[in-house]
Formats: structure tokens, C-alpha cells, sequence
């Protein structure tokens, strides 16, 4: 990756790579040794500095803090490794098969992902990574779903129009107009606390869609302490923005 500066963080060497590119908020991430920061390209020369340096200066702060944080935000899996997700634990399985593409399936507390056996490397761990995904996904949905339905009949008696989980690189999670819930995948290996928050933050948006005054005191009603949950969030990823 061609980084034209470097920045020393706790003995640890960062390039940082400024981008222009076609998206509608700017952000920073951390992928390897690189710092990214990407920045619309319809900002103008004076906003996108501004922006770029404070989003550089908060992943500065955050990397000094916690350098290994951000490293659990890439999630790699290996054969024989066990995962915990949602409090539920598999055994990751990993087979080659003469296959053209992959699959995956839960059987009892295993995990096993089928990859096409001419494929290695980084083709390998990015198939064998989303087929994870797709398999601990729908394997611990109804536990995500149970806690879902808890919450809103607790608090809110919304009508829901179903669950999803995806593996976003910018949102914790979101609730559509129709009141589907979507939870970004990484929030499977959050304190099950800040997993609430999330929830009842999109419950929330069933009632009020904007965030609005109105709408954090309807979030406090149900978490008082909904600000340490945040907090949790934007510390524990440069890539997510909570
Ligand atoms: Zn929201």
C-alpha cells in the first residue's frame, strides 16, 4: 500500500494513506499497518482537511490508548480455533473440497466450512472468513432474535418485520422504515450490555426514526447509563461508527 507519511505509535510504525472517494460521510480505519482516511469527494479543499485531521487525530488517540484493539476488529478464523459468539462456542472445521464455490453448516458445536481445494492464501481466508460469518450468523440468530423480542415487549410492543445480521464496515446497526433490525455482525462478540444497547437503540427508531433529543431520552428510559455503551463501541473500533 503506498503511504506517503508515517506516524510512530507506541514503538509501532503506521502509514497513513489519504483518499478521495466516492462515498457520502468521511472515515478512518486501520487495515494492517496502514491508517486510511477517506474523504468524499465532493468536500471542499478546506472541510476536508479539517475532517481529515480529526479523524486522523481520534485514531491516533484511540491506537495510543489500546494498540491491540483495533486488531479484534478484523476477524480471522483457523482451522481447529474455537470462536465465541453471542455466548454460544463453535469449533471452526475447515475442509477443502473439489467444489467450485464454498458452504457451510453448524452441526451440533461445529463449524464446518467447505473451501474449493485449488484456493489458498488471502482468496482462501476471505472465503473461509465470510462463510464463518454466514454460519455463526444464522446459528446464533434465534438467541439474537430471542433477546430482540424481549426488549420489545418489554419496552416498546413495536411490530418487527424480522432480524438481520450483516458484516458492515461502517454501522453498529440499523433499522429500516419497514422496522427491520439489522446488527452488525461484530456485535456477536460484544459484552451481551452493549449488544442491548444496539438493540434498543433500533428499537428505539421504530418509534422515533431520527436522533433527535427526544430520541436519546427514550434510549436513557430503558439504558440510564447508554453513554458508557457508546463509549465501549468507539473504542473498541476504528471501523465502526457507533
Ligand atoms: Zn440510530
Amino acid at each position: 500500500m503506498d503511504c506517503t507519511k508515517f506516524v510512530d505509535i507506541n514503538g509501532r510504525n503506521f502509514g497513513i494513506r489519504l483518499i478521495r472517494a466516492k462515498l457520502s460521510n468521511a472515515y478512518a480505519k486501520v487495515d494492517g499497518n496502514c491508517i486510511i482516511i477517506k474523504i468524499p469527494h465532493g468536500m471542499d479543499t478546506a472541510t476536508a482537511g479539517k475532517t481529515a485531521d480529526l479523524l486522523y487525530n481520534r485514531i491516533v488517540k484511540a491506537l495510543q490508548k489500546n494498540p491491540g484493539r483495533y486488531l479484534e476488529t478484523k476477524l480471522e478464523f483457523r482451522d481447529g480455533q474455537t470462536t465465541l459468539a453471542c455466548g454460544r462456542e463453535f469449533l471452526i472445521n475447515i475442509e477443502h473440497k473439489k467444489a467450485k464455490s464454498g458452504s457451510v453448516k453448524v452441526s451440533g458445536n461445529s463449524l464446518m466450512i467447505k473451501v474449493p481445494h485449488d484456493m489458498e492464501g488471502h482468496a482462501e481466508r476471505e472465503v473461509v472468513s465470510r462463510l464463518a460469518i454466514k454460519g455463526i450468523s444464522n446459528a446464533v440468530l434465534p438467541l439474537v432474535n430471542a433477546r430482540i423480542t424481549t426488549l420489545n415487549n418489554a419496552y416498546f410492543d413495536s411490530v418487527l418485520r424480522g432480524t438481520r445480521i450483516n458484516n458492515s464496515k461502517r454501522v453498529w446497526g440499523s433499522c429500516s422504515p419497514e422496522n427491520v433490525i439489522t446488527l452488525n455482525f461484530k456485535l456477536l462478540y460484544s459484552p451481551p450490555d452493549v449488544m442491548d444497547y444496539v438493540i434498543v437503540h433500533e428499537l428505539c427508531h421504530t418509534k422515533i426514526r431520527s436522533h433527535s433529543k427526544r430520541f436519546w431520552k427514550a434510549v436513557a428510559d430503558v439504558i440510564p447509563d447508554y453513554k458508557e455503551k457508546k463509549k465501549w463501541l468507539r473504542e473498541s473500533s476504528y471501523l465502526i461508527k457507533s
